[in-house]
């Protein structure tokens, strides 16, 4: 009864390490999905503050009822600390805000939308155009009509910040979603500037739009935890608009599969936040009951420990550094070869990845040189290292020249 249902492909992040396993030849290099790598191409286990200690301390902390069910809205002392991190000392009352553990970023960001879905029944959402992959997904299978606002301009590898406000003046519905990513972009690497933040607020505000943070890169983009929330703060500190904020923990404490995350609101009233709470606690007892415990305590222990929070600062600073030195190495090789064309991007991109600008065809290209990047163009720098990173500026090189 299920063969008259349409093919669905492969993600094209699983179906590039498909195809990168698949290649025999040992100098491979893929590029794809966002996951930190250290110099030797290898996951890093965050070594100040130490994982393990901070297992050690979760287990020597806790008795028998360890492995009982956490609430639905998960471990309460992480849902106050995530949150702590992402809006700071925000002089709001806290009873305006509701916060849920939720399954890493990609929960957060589906079970905002399915909340959204029911309660603003919006005519459209309004993701960047091109934004994380998963994003059109996760709205379309709520069954909200997705739609994109012009953000990257292929031409001039900048922001489209012009188009972006008129499309969002004149096509928006009130009560429609805008989904904004926090900061470091998924997948140009290119964030509006300070400026242009109180521009896309003002236009929330004068359209009646919804703004739906996403933050998977608190960390990644400056190197620095509270200039990297800045325009979620400043939207808050406006005091005018409520709204949402899915987070993950997955990338800026390298717990990609312990699946860290929450899902936050900031509503008008405290009689709000009670309704928004409910809805949320019944919609997650429907899809998962509860969250996992064991991510969030070790996140939790990080979080609220000086000494861990402090050495966690070191390596977020290591991490987003060798980001930028690859983004520079690569861009060095690029200008030793004379490779055709500008590449100036490369440097004031931020964050994990790069959107560099070749074309489906160029980067079909690289694949016959065994160099594997979404057909977008995306790739995730930390991919890059001392010993690859010639290997893939060449392959650029011949892409571009072929
Ligand atoms: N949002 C964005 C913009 C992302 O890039 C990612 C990870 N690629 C996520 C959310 C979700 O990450 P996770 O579910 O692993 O926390």
């Amino acid at each position: 009864c299920f063969s008259s249902l349409e093919d669905v492909p492969l993600d094209p992040h699983y179906a590039l390490k498909e195809d990168f396993a698949a290649d025999p030849v040992t100098t491979k290099v893929i590029l794809g999905s966002g996951i930190y790598r250290d110099e030797h191409g290898m996951p890093w286990v965050l070594p100040t503050p130490n994982h393990l200690q901070a297992e050690e301390l979760v287990k020597a902390s806790e008795d028998s009822s360890r492995y009982d069910y956490l609430p639905i809205s998960g471990y309460e002392p992480f849902y106050t600390a995530a949150r702590k991190l992402l809006f700071g000392p925000i002089a709001i009352p806290k009873d305006r805000f509701v916060s849920i553990q939720t399954i890493a970023g990609t929960g957060a960001n589906s079970l905002g939308a399915r909340f959204l879905s029911q309660s603003l029944r919006p005519s459209a959402v309004w993701l960047s155009n091109p934004s994380w992959i998963n994003h059109a997904n996760i709205w379309m299978t709520v069954g909200v009509n997705v739609k994109f606002y012009p953000y990257w301009n292929a031409h001039k590898k900048a922001l489209d910040f012009e188009d972006m406000l008129q499309t969002l003046t004149t096509e928006t519905n009130p009560g429609d979603v805008i989904v904004l990513h926090g900061c470091a972009h998924n997948p140009t690497g290119l964030d509006p500037t300070k400026d242009q933040w109180e521009k896309i607020a003002d236009l929330c505000e004068r359209q009646g739009l919804f703004p739906f943070f996403d933050c998977a890169y608190q960390g990644f983009a400056s190197g620095n935890l509270d200039e990297d929330a800045w325009a979620l703060r400043h939207f808050a500190f406006r005091d005018t608009l409520e709204l949402a904020v899915a987070q993950s923990f997955s990338k800026n404490m390298g717990l990609y599969g312990e699946r860290v995350g929450a899902l936050h609101f900031l509503t008008a009233s405290s009689d709000a936040a009670s309704k928004v709470k409910g809805h949320l606690l019944r919609l997650q007892r429907g899809q998962i009951s509860q969250p996992a415990k064991r991510g969030a305590t070790i996140a939790t222990t990080i979080l609220t420990d000086d000494t861990m929070f402090t050495k966690w600062l070191d390596d977020l600073a290591e991490m987003s550094s060798r980001i930028k030195e690859m983004r520079k190495a690569l861009y060095e090789e690029l200008i030793f070869l004379e490779t055709p064309g500008n590449w100036d991007h490369l440097l004031t991109q931020i964050g994990m990845f790069s959107y560099t600008g070749l074309s489906p065809m160029q980067v079909s290209r690289m694949r016959d040189n065994h160099v594997y990047i979404l057909s977008s163009g995306r790739i995730s720098v930390p991919g890059l290292n001392g010993t690859n990173v010639k290997y893939v500026a060449q392959a650029i090189d011949k892409a571009v020249r072929t």
